[in-house]
């Protein structure tokens, strides 16, 4: 399994390859809580090592089984060799958007049919992450390990954990798109098309590409512009948002759930009454999931305008196990702590 997802991320991203993987598993009977390891130097090599748990290690069920080690070898083995193998070719300034977006497009090309069943638990709405305005201003300028330090932590690690995790999936979708519109175009195998221009870019410069260089190698050679992919159209979002009024009821769903959740927090479209005050009981829920209630109250937030929220905010929602009752303004001011974006003005 493991020599084929190798062999397959070399297919999307030839010509680059490395010398070869070394790969250890190291099976535990419990959860490890603090272990530190040194792999053996090896040039040009990717190297890692991966803790299982003995029911894990038996588990080679892909097809239909979510497990860790599906996981590491179809999604993360892909992620990190696409770094390994593009890092040298991108330079500090505003690349990292392509970095994991390319390093996510081939773990998802990887895994979509050697391991479909990771597939529903991962992706959490690519094109509405993309398409949100906060994440879309922050994924150019996206840059650095993930210290978290140019991510503001205004609300909680909740929000900073959001944030993180959307800008992963708008990368993805935007590189992405990126393929599909050069293919749209005419352009065969556009990723290695891309990644050809890039080395001669290297080659010549004797440097790595930079943020605004590569929009415009991906102009020259895809005649793709990126600046304007993946805001919806009004006709996707209408479709998204009744996709979401529709899956919000469904609960013992989790993704389904959050999904439409973070779908409703991040298109700024009028919705049904019924939602809103399905969105008010989440938000108010005391003993609800923290991530469902952020979503809530940033899907309320936006809506602050909507006349039919002020009707529904006049029904009191009630904090606390549903003891205390707030007026409009207080309930307006707990929703505005817990969301993950500002009013619409
Ligand atoms: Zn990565």
């Amino acid at each position: 399994m493991l020599g084929d997802s190798v062999k397959a991320t070399h297919e999307i991203l030839r010509p680059l390859h490395v010398r070869g993987v070394r790969y250890y598993l190291l099976p535990s009977a419990g959860e490890m809580t603090d272990y530190t390891y040194a792999l053996p130097a090896t040039e040009g090599w990717y190297q890692t090592l991966q803790v299982v748990s003995r029911e894990d290690s038996k588990n080679f069920d892909c097809h239909s089984s979510p497990s860790a080690l599906c996981q590491e070898i179809f999604l993360t083995t892909p992620h990190e060799l696409t770094h390994e193998l593009v890092d040298h070719l991108l330079g500090k300034a505003a690349t990292r958007w392509f970095d994991e977006g390319l390093a996510e497009y081939v773990a998802w090309g990887v895994a979509k049919d050697r391991a479909p069943a990771l597939r529903k638990n991962s992706l959490f709405m690519p094109e509405v992450c993309l398409h949100c305005p906060e994440i879309r201003q922050k994924l150019k300028s996206w840059k650095g390990e993930d210290s978290l330090s140019g991510l503001k932590k205004k609300v909680s690690n909740t929000q900073t954990a959001w944030e993180i995790g959307s800008l992963y999936r708008a990368s993805f979708q935007l590189v992405r798109l990126v393929v599909e519109r050069a293919r749209a175009n005419g352009i065969e195998d556009p990723v290695q098309k891309l990644l050809r221009a890039m080395m001669e870019f290297r080659a010549r410069r004797k440097r790595p590409v930079d943020g605004e260089e590569l929009f415009a190698l991906i102009r020259e050679t895809l005649q793709v512009d990126v600046e304007h992919l993946g805001v919806l159209s009004a006709d996707e979002q209408r479709r998204l948002i009744a996709q979401a009024e529709d899956d919000l009821n469904k609960r013992d769903d989790v993704v389904l759930y959050l999904n439409s959740l973070q779908a409703l927090a991040c298109i700024d479209m009028d919705v049904k009454r019924s939602t809103l005050e399905g969105l008010l009981r989440i938000a108010f829920d005391e003993k609800g999931d923290p991530l469902a209630k952020h979503l809530a109250a940033t899907a309320l937030v936006i809506r602050f305008k909507q006349p039919e929220l002020e009707e529904a905010l006049k029904r009191s929602p009630k904090i606390e196990g549903g003891k205390i009752s707030v007026t409009p303004a207080k309930a307006k001011e707990f929703l505005r702590a817990l969301s993950f974006r500002s009013p619409r003005v």
